[in-house]
């Protein structure tokens, strides 16, 4: 599939926005790392996607810039309160199906970034202290990579606030700008 083709496709799947981007024009802030640490979500030290677990902010950047482009994928959520993790836990979960939905149907290899820490199982294998059930299909989210959301919406132009009672999530899919030699 040709790289251009592929906000088309993610428009026609349902999302609200979809943008290419090269990540080498993403930003990372390390002083985002703190806001994990701080636990509003419930995941730090208990999921392997997430941090002290997934990696320094250098070793997730890294991760990241191993593929050269990406698509950036945008859903927006009518809700009463943003910051209520009842209400937005499951429309990030509907958001991650989708992206995931989306790159298997690009057929691309990948990285995926979800709109929030890996949620593939009820209880992470970490807990147990075993190995990833899925190390294939893990995603870590924009906050545990420490990207600077809203500056990369920008550079996509996408709108990155909606207001009180709305919330936008946004995931992204990292792949290689060739194929077997071939520019797509
Ligand atoms: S796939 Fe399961 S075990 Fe692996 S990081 Fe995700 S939740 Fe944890």
């Amino acid at each position: 599939m040709n790289k251009n083709a592929l906000p088309e496709l993610a428009m026609e799947m349902g999302f609200a926005a979809a943008a290419l981007i090269e990540t080498k024009d993403i930003e990372f802030v390390p002083a985002f790392r703190p806001l994990c640490e701080e636990n509003l979500c419930g995941k730090y030290g208990v999921n392997y996607a997430c941090p002290p677990d997934c990696g320094t902010v250098e070793e997730m950047k890294a991760r990241i810039r191993r593929w050269p482009m990406a698509v950036v994928l945008q859903t927006i959520w009518d809700v009463d309160d943003p910051m209520d993790g009842k209400e937005t836990k499951p429309a990030k979960g509907k958001h991650n199906k989708l992206t995931r939905e989306f790159i298997n149907r690009t057929g691309l290899q990948g990285l995926m970034v979800g709109a929030s820490g890996c949620n593939l199982c009820e209880t992470c294998a970490i807990v147990e202290g075993k190995p990833c059930r899925f190390p294939e299909l893990m995603f870590s989210c924009m906050s545990a990579y420490c990207i600077f959301v809203k500056d990369m919406a920008d550079k996509c132009g996408m709108e990155y606030d909606y207001g009180p009672n709305t919330v936008a999530l946004f995931s992204m899919f990292c792949f290689d700008n060739e194929v077997e030699g071939r520019n797509l």
